[in-house]
């Protein structure tokens, strides 16, 4: 660490501050389509690249929750989302086609990500035999807090980060639900609905699924609703199995070595 900060840590603290502006973009246009002055980029792409608000839009229809910055008039970033730019997410078709038949989510309508917490516009697909707008959002990994009229989803990978952070760091459900609402807005400019309440019972149907899943209950005909008493358990590591980690002819040992 001395020898890291004898020589470089200037070299890391004036990179880290480039990118706080507009790093080495070549101010030649958007990296897309040449326009003059791009001024949005996206904090969860690789690269720091600007764009204008069309492509960013446009470029983003298969990441939906990606967080954008916009640079401003004096001359800093600002935070943005494709949200505020019209991003409109189309469940239940290709991510090009816009569904003829569209019928619009709520309008204060949360998913929760690994990034944050976003308010997004979602059209469900009002085709004749579409999914249920609950199962049109199980179906791009968002996990509905409610199958009837959802306002909230959570998304499979923010799940399984928090079951891990859970389950090694003793993280609550609370903490790290704030520490989420800070992540793109830690001034707290932007009112947040508050989805706490949902997020807890979205992770408890979580793993009520993942225990079922683990057993192998999805691959009984009879379904979920046929588990017997005790198929869920978990056989015990260090306890004695036979035919595991027992030597053979253990019931013919003495009783006092057994
Ligand atoms: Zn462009
Ligand atoms: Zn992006
Ligand atoms: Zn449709
Ligand atoms: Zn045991």
């Amino acid at each position: 660490l001395l020898t890291w900060k004898a020589t470089y840590h200037q070299k890391y603290l004036d990179a880290t501050l480039l990118l706080e502006g507009r790093g080495r973009h070549d101010f030649k246009g958007c990296t897309y389509c040449e326009s003059p002055d791009p001024l949005y980029r996206c904090i969860d792409c690789h690269g720091h690249w600007l764009y204008c608000a069309e492509c960013i839009v446009e470029r983003h229809r298969s990441e939906p929750l990606h967080l954008l910055e916009r640079w401003t008039d004096d001359d800093y970033f600002e935070k943005c989302t494709l949200w505020a730019l019209g991003l409109r997410i189309q469940l239940g078709h290709p991510r090009t086609v816009a569904c003829p038949l569209v019928k619009r989510g709520h309008v204060d309508f949360v998913v929760i990500h690994v990034n944050g917490i976003h308010l997004v516009d979602v059209d469900f697909c009002g085709c004749p035999g579409s999914l249920d707008n609950f199962e049109q959002l199980l179906d791009v990994g968002w996990w509905p807090s409610s199958p009837l009229e959802p306002q909230t989803a959570t998304t499979f990978p923010l799940l399984r980060l928090f079951h891990n952070l859970n389950l090694q760091g003793c993280i609550p459900p609370t903490d790290f639900y704030r520490a989420l609402e800070q992540l793109h807005n830690a001034e707290g400019l932007v009112r947040l609905p508050d989805r706490l309440q949902q997020f807890m019972l979205t992770v408890r149907e979580w793993r009520h699924i993942r225990m079922a899943k683990r057993a192998g209950r999805g691959n009984d005909p009879g379904g979920l609703n046929t588990t017997a008493q005790g198929e869920l358990a978990i056989p015990c590591r260090s306890c004695p199995h036979p035919h595991i980690n027992l030597p053979q002819g253990w019931e013919d040992a003495p009783s006092n070595t057994q």
